[in-house]
């Protein structure tokens, strides 16, 4: 009898999973994004009547609500901590960060509901949904994207605050993000995939494909998903009718002439990721196919990665492990990178036939793809970056307690910190920040720093009690480093965390000061011989009595050492510090 009522009610649980469509598939025409009361209304549903799916809610978004978080677990485990005892590999997948492409949102609604009603969830994995990141953009539906074949109504892609989520994982600007990485840093997943649309040029393929760039990878990650992930992925693909091509975007004029693999700083979802050494994918689907061919391509792909991450489970997640491992020692760390033209492969490419005729708006030439003219071609693709920059890491970083939007960062990736017990003074090794030229235009709320020249200056510097010590023997190294080096690409300090720094706050009195610095000059003929010295050498000082003045002035105790000095600081040598 017991058995009977168990076998009822799992006959009744697989019966309502498969009674309940989705608004896409609803539909006839499937032209047709879910609104964010129907996604949530869904997924709520649809947990009531399945003991292997639960929702969670993650921090606050910058609308006001909660990101939520989808968990499929076979064996209706949700303890984070215990997942990981019982060695299941994790993959977080990623949806609606730009809600104007919004295909893996509807495709994960039927992924999620067709594995639990065809009992089929893997049982290696835990697979973690988010339903929509961008909960602001996607509330706020329009036609916003106007070169792209629907759906008929989708959200946009700038956040409550206008933010572009997609820019924003290492300035943290929106709330989203801290939702984001309190769900990367609870649940730890070894994969990460993000659902896109693509921008761009015309061509055959209805999906394209980011893979983390290779250079920028792991080495060890790079080997396995250069030779075993992406290949088997590119290949199932295929098999089911969507033929995949890397995406499609940075190359000179039309894509016959080659294609450049795109570059994910840190600042990107996947870059982000990259740097906790997690395996990242970005599906981006090409905006000119309908909208229905791009939903079940996102669903297809889906479905292969989890399949191809159930066979390789224990690979990937050893791996994450060695890798982890091998970061604590790590030395050098990459800070940027440029692609090398020189070094490229090749691929086929199945493409439309570009053209040039007369414009009907400006009467100028403008380009036309014209898809009676298929082709396939061996084209350019240049998938090699040089490193352009590189930092040797400290023993440690010291950052003062004073910086708590670093520290609040810090907390919530993870990352191990201790602090100092009593105020000390240290050597240490400090950044001087030459001159800067920062944009006219703000980037995403930023006046964003690039090319940051440093000197390198070994000083004491005085620490309080509090202040926080990073040793950088960690598995998140990478973040950390590339963070907290100021001339990485994506640098707190190239996002304007520090630019405090950069303002002088005390000065000088021309009149008062020329009879002391005068003073000064004849106490001191060393100090007259260096002045001479630089007036020869730089004209623009012979000619200006304000800048012989400053010269002088900086010679002297009044002048402030913290002006454009970078205030963490890097210890050199592993001192014993008392830390709690
Ligand atoms: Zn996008």
């Amino acid at each position: 009898m017991k058995k009977l009522i168990c076998l009822l009610l799992i006959g009744a649980s697989l019966l309502s999973a498969q009674a309940q469509i989705t608004p896409f598939e609803a539909h006839a025409d499937k032209n047709y994004t879910a609104a964010y009361p129907e996604i949530i209304s869904y997924y709520q549903k649809l947990a009531k009547t399945q003991p292997q799916m639960r929702l969670f809610n993650y921090g606050m978004t910058d609308i006001g609500k909660p990101l939520t978080l989808i968990v499929l677990s076979r064996d209706k485990v949700f303890d984070p901590v215990q997942i990981r005892k019982m060695n299941k590999t994790v993959i977080l997948v990623n949806n609606g960060i730009h809600p104007g492409e919004p295909e893996g949102i509807d495709a994960s609604m039927m992924l999620v509901r067709d594995l639990l009603k065809k009992n089929a969830l893997p049982k290696n994995l835990v697979l973690c949904v988010v339903a929509v990141y961008n909960i602001d953009g996607c509330i706020t539906r329009g036609l916003s994207r106007v070169s792209q074949n629907g759906p008929e109504a989708y959200g946009f892609r700038g956040n409550y605050r206008n933010l572009d989520l997609n820019r924003d994982f290492i300035k943290a600007d929106s709330r989203n993000v801290l939702g984001f990485m309190q769900i990367l840093n609870t649940w730890k997943p070894q994969v990460f995939l993000d659902n896109h649309t693509s921008d761009g040029a015309d061509y055959q393929y209805v999906m394209t494909l980011i893979e983390t760039q290779k250079d920028k990878q792991n080495p060890l990650l790079a080997e396995y998903t250069g030779k075993t992930l992406s290949p088997e992925l590119y290949k199932r693909m295929k098999k089911s009718g969507y033929e995949m091509i890397p995406y499609v975007e940075g190359f000179r004029g039309t894509p016959d002439s080659g294609i450049v693999a795109f570059l994910e700083t840190p600042r990107f979802a996947t870059g982000f990721t990259a740097q906790h050494n997690i395996i990242s994918y970005i599906t981006e689907t090409h905006m000119l196919k309908t909208f229905d061919k791009r939903v079940y391509a996102t669903y297809d792909f889906m479905q292969h990665l989890f399949d191809i991450c159930e066979r390789d489970a224990t690979v990937i997640r050893k791996l994450k492990e060695r890798v982890d491992e091998e970061t604590k020692s790590q030395k050098t760390f990459a800070l940027n990178w440029d692609v090398d033209m020189a070094n490229y492969d090749t691929i086929t490419f199945k493409g439309y036939t570009a053209g040039y005729k007369p414009s009907e708006v400006s009467g100028l030439r403008r380009l036309y793809y014209d898809r009676s003219k298929p082709f396939t071609k061996t084209i350019k693709y240049f998938d090699n970056y040089k490193v352009t920059l590189t930092a040797d890491k400290p023993v440690a970083y010291i950052i003062p307690q004073a910086w708590g939007k670093v520290i609040d960062l810090f907390k919530l990736n993870g990352v191990a910190m201790k602090r100092l017990t009593h105020d000390t003074t240290l050597n240490m090794q400090m950044y001087y920040i030459g001159e800067l030229r920062p944009p006219m235009r703000p980037y995403e709320g930023h006046y964003l720093h690039s090319n940051v020249p440093i000197k390198p200056v070994d000083m004491p510097i005085r620490f309080y009690e509090g202040d926080y010590v990073v040793y950088t023997n960690q598995a998140i190294n990478r973040y950390i480093v590339e963070t907290l080096e100021p001339q990485a690409v994506d640098s707190f300090f190239a996002w304007n965390f520090f630019d405090s720094v950069l303002g002088q706050k005390e000065g000088y009195s021309d009149y008062v000061f020329e009879d002391v610095a005068a003073g000064l000059l004849k106490k001191d003929p060393e100090l007259k011989k260096k002045l001479d010295d630089a007036k020869a050498a730089d004209p623009n000082l012979a000619k200006s009595a304000r800048a012989q003045l400053n010269f002088i002035y900086q010679t002297t105790p009044s002048y402030e050492k913290t002006y454009m000095r970078y205030p963490v600081g890097r210890l050199m040598q592993d001192v014993k510090l008392d830390l709690k």
